[in-house]
């Protein structure tokens, strides 16, 4: 039988656990924050697409120095299309989107890239321009990244082993890749990207638009405008296509693709 005292020892405990109780619950919940609906993804959430060293200003953008010589790329791609391409072409996007930026201090602290991905933050009488301008410049910048003097061969590291998964080798992915290419009607852009379902897939854009505007990582592209290849190859893109690989850049390939797994996370 329970003594008077140890009824009343176990009441008083009772009492202070419940007084305890009562007044953790009534503290802020601190994952109310992480419960709140989910927009779209930001800036800060999508992983670097531009280079390493983070995501391209607008505040001005400016036009990055080409990574080799415009002879470095012959076994694909002649030096006169290389200045004409980088210098010329690369450089007027980068003109341009500057341009129809200079009113509009608020969108140049965006990022080219979050721009691209929130079309519809920039007024409609520059967004046709921005949507150009923009991509060009995004899309040349990893252009000439994903291109090497050292580069061609066959795949290696973690790519090589997933390619082989998805398309069932590289030959295969090279086929399906240049088909791709090749049926893009008039000017744009081929694709290996990361999808939002975290799969390689090969995609094309027209124009330059760029995948992250579908939520997609651009893993490598190739450039199917006539002005990449025209001089060399004339009319025959199937030729440039074909050529291309001898100049890709696997390493840095590989380091896209790792960095896009950040996406599917
Ligand atoms: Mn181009």
């Amino acid at each position: 039988m329970m003594t008077k005292f140890l009824r009343d020892k176990i009441a008083f405990l009772l009492t202070g656990v419940m007084l305890a109780v009562l007044l953790i619950s009534c503290q802020p919940v601190p994952v109310a924050e992480s419960q709140s609906p989910k927009a779209t993804p930001t800036t800060a959430t999508f992983p670097p697409v531009a280079s390493p060293d983070g995501e391209l200003s607008a505040a001005p953008a400016k036009l990055p120095p080409l990574p080799y010589d415009y002879t470095a790329l012959g076994k694909a791609i002649d030096a006169e299309t290389m200045k004409l391409h980088h210098d010329g072409h690369h450089a007027s996007y980068v003109n341009n989107l500057n341009d129809a930026l200079k009113q509009e201090s608020g969108l140049q602290k965006s990022s080219v890239e979050a721009l691209l991905r929130d079309l519809n933050s920039v007024p409609e009488n520059i967004r046709t321009k921005v949507r150009n301008n923009g991509g060009g410049h995004l899309n040349h910048t990893i252009f000439w990244q994903i291109m090497s003097p050292e580069g061609g061969g066959e795949p290696t590291g973690e790519i090589a082993q997933e390619i082989n998964r998805t398309f069932g080798g590289f030959d295969e992915f090279k086929k399906q890749f240049n088909q791709a290419g090749g049926d893009r009607f008039g000017s744009g852009w081929v694709w290996l990207v990361r999808n939002p379902a975290g799969q390689l897939q090969i995609v094309t854009t027209a124009n330059q638009d760029n995948p992250i505007m579908d939520g997609a990582y651009p893993i490598m592209g190739n450039d199917v405008w006539e002005h990449a290849y025209y001089l060399r190859y004339r009319n025959r893109r199937a030729e440039y296509l074909n050529n291309w690989w001898n100049v890709v850049n696997w390493p840095e390939i590989n380091r896209r693709s790792q960095v896009s797994l950040q996406l599917a996370s």
